[in-house]
């Protein structure tokens, strides 16, 4: 029997008490056995919970607090995949792990959920940059970014893709010259020196395909879809939990799009990293951050910060946002030039213990999030 084997290696391998595996082998016999999903980051665990109700358990495999781009799994944490029935996650771009940690699954009950799927179409392309490229990076890249950037911005504002090659030109360090916007792509191929950001595109796909609320309909429905799969007894459940929830979406939308429709400003200033384009392009604003791209690993250098300080003078600004989970230093420097106020904006990556205790969930932070931007961006 394969729990058998699951269990001893774990025991053997990482010292897991082998009581454990007696249990888990004894729910195996129950009937109404509760589905065992494994997430990896906050959304998809509220998203899995709502959609499983009672009858999943539902595990964030992230630690409270913990920053979600550089987390990888512990050995524990294989071991509980490897017993699950479900490992939901977002996609290649933010959990490269996941891929090959698959690959050693073989006792063939675990279903691996991968949400962008439609999303950002990662089959298609750049799976060579999967193996290596933290050190490789210099070779080959540029080519696997083109295409899926410019489809996957369609679904933005007016002059959404401009306005994103513009921000990718940012993040990319040729800044505030807004004549290079449109030859970024050939300036790939030339120039590894630029503090060394490349790394961060993977294949150039922005991963946080959570933060925009059509995509996040995209991803329940996933997760709907893939539960039901498992537990085809409960099938029209857990469809019609996510229809519900997807409604809720929905009109979150419609109250965002209302909300931020006559704002003083159009652009975001962001003191954390690249996490909020979807998000921006689908409510029509411009994102500027002084990150080098889609994780917070790159600090920003000096000379980025002041070009953000000079252009939130220039905008007359009076807020500047900053993410959740690291200290605001970058914020409070930009705040301590202009005078501007810091207001979060929740990338929703991970949450703390203290939310967690507090059973914030990802609509919660949604409209949290709404407030702060209303406030900062001076909507009426
Ligand atoms: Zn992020």
């Amino acid at each position: 029997m394969k729990w058998i084997a699951t269990c001893l290696s774990g025991a053997v391998l990482f010292g897991l008490l082998s009581a454990g595996c007696l249990e888990a082998h004894a729910a195996d016999n129950e009937e109404k056995r509760k589905l065992q999903v494994v997430t990896t980051l906050f959304p998809l665990y509220d998203w899995a919970r709502v959609v499983g109700g009672e009858q999943a358990d539902v595990v964030l495999l992230l630690p409270p607090g913990v920053e979600a781009h550089s987390w990888e799994p512990t050995p524990r944490d294989i071991v509980r995949i490897h017993r699950a029935d479900l490992l939901i996650y977002t996609g290649r771009y933010m959990e490269p792990w996941v891929e090959d940690m698959a690959r050693s699954v073989t006792h063939g009950n675990l279903l691996v959920v991968d949400t962008s799927r439609g999303i950002l179409n990662g089959d298609a392309d750049g799976h060579h940059h999967q193996e290596g490229h933290e050190q490789g990076h210099d070779q080959g890249h540029g080519h696997a970014e083109k295409e899926p950037e410019k489809e996957l911005h369609d679904h933005g504002a007016h002059g959404a893709d401009e306005d994103h090659h513009h921000h990718h030109h940012q993040a990319h360090g040729h800044n505030g010259d807004p004549h290079h916007g449109h030859d970024h792509h050939s300036n790939h191929h030339g120039h590894h020196h630029h503090d060394g950001h490349h790394h961060h595109h993977h294949g150039g796909q922005d991963p946080h395909i959570w933060l925009e609320f059509g995509n996040a309909q995209i991803m329940v429905g996933h997760i709907a879809r893939a539960f039901a799969e498992k537990d085809p007894q409960n099938a029209q459940l857990y469809l019609d939990r996510a229809a519900h929830y997807n409604a809720r979406l929905q009109e979150l939308d419609k109250t965002y799009e209302e909300a931020l429709a006559s704002c003083r400003h159009r652009t975001l200033i962001y003191a954390g990293h690249f996490a909020f384009g979807y998000f921006a392009d689908r409510y029509g604003f411009d994102h500027v951050s002084p990150y080098s791209g889609f994780s917070p690993s790159a600090e920003p250098s000096p000379r980025r910060i002041a070009q953000l300080i000079n252009k939130m003078r220039d905008m007359d600004m009076k807020a500047v946002f900053y993410e959740e989970g690291v200290e605001p230093r970058v914020a409070r420097v930009i705040g301590r030039e202009t005078g501007a106020r810091l207001l979060l904006l929740h990338g929703a990556h991970n949450v703390t213990r203290d939310e967690m205790a507090a059973n914030v969930t990802y609509l919660s932070i949604m409209e949290d999030n709404l407030e702060r931007l209303k406030e900062g961006l001076e909507c009426p």
